[in-house]
């Protein structure tokens, strides 16, 4: 892949790690501090009005948030290592059209569908 691509996604995923931890952060601050609502659903009354339901259904968020994380700080290491944008199980280029709807993606379409459909990824 061409220098100004991996810029490109670099930056992408450098936005994308930022807005992850900063709804991270937000969510520990509307959660975890005593009487506050949780902001980020404020059309839904069943998230204000049950405080029982308010704390699991953040740490779900947050746990979807921090795997994407991982996945990002992955994809940028890769960047740093110039093996970015490979499949980590064929070792075959992923293509342009995958990373550009998935910037971290680690398989090619191919990988992807075979390890979906032996139950190793979701
Ligand atoms: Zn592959």
């Amino acid at each position: 892949m061409e220098k100004r691509s991996i810029e490109k996604f670099k930056k992408v995923l450098v936005d994308v790690k930022k807005k992850i931890e900063e709804n991270i952060d937000g969510l520990n601050e509307t959660t975890f501090k005593p009487g506050s609502n949780l902001s980020h659903y404020p059309d839904d009354p069943s998230y204000i009005a049950n405080d029982e339901y308010e704390k699991p259904m953040a740490f779900n968020i947050m746990n979807v948030d921090q795997s994407i994380l991982e996945q990002v700080n992955d994809a940028l290491l890769k960047i740093e290592n110039n093996t970015y944008g490979t499949c980590e199980k064929c070792g075959k280029k992923i293509s342009r059209k995958r990373l550009e709807a998935k910037p971290w993606a680690r398989y090619c379409v191919k990988c992807r569908e075979e390890l979906e459909k032996s139950g190793q990824v979701q």
